[in-house]
């Protein structure tokens, strides 16, 4: 039988296909709602779900609507 680490997985989920425009860094699922996000969601009357990532290593966050 095989362990599997879920903390783990879920740790070091990343976005496949989308790197960081400034250093090529992985991106990340951010916790973190933006203000941009929030209101992008407003705007469009619930319609957009953005998500906000934040890259492993710059700490840049960037927004996928
Ligand atoms: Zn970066």
């Amino acid at each position: 039988m095989a362990l599997i680490d879920l903390d783990k997985i879920i740790i070091k989920r990343t976005i496949l296909g989308i790197r960081c425009t400034a250093c090529g860094g992985n991106l990340v699922v951010s916790n973190r709602k933006s203000i941009a996000g929030r209101l992008a969601r407003v705007i469009s009357f619930g319609a957009v779900k953005p998500e906000s990532y934040v890259c492993e290593t710059c700490k840049k966050t960037f927004l996928l609507l």
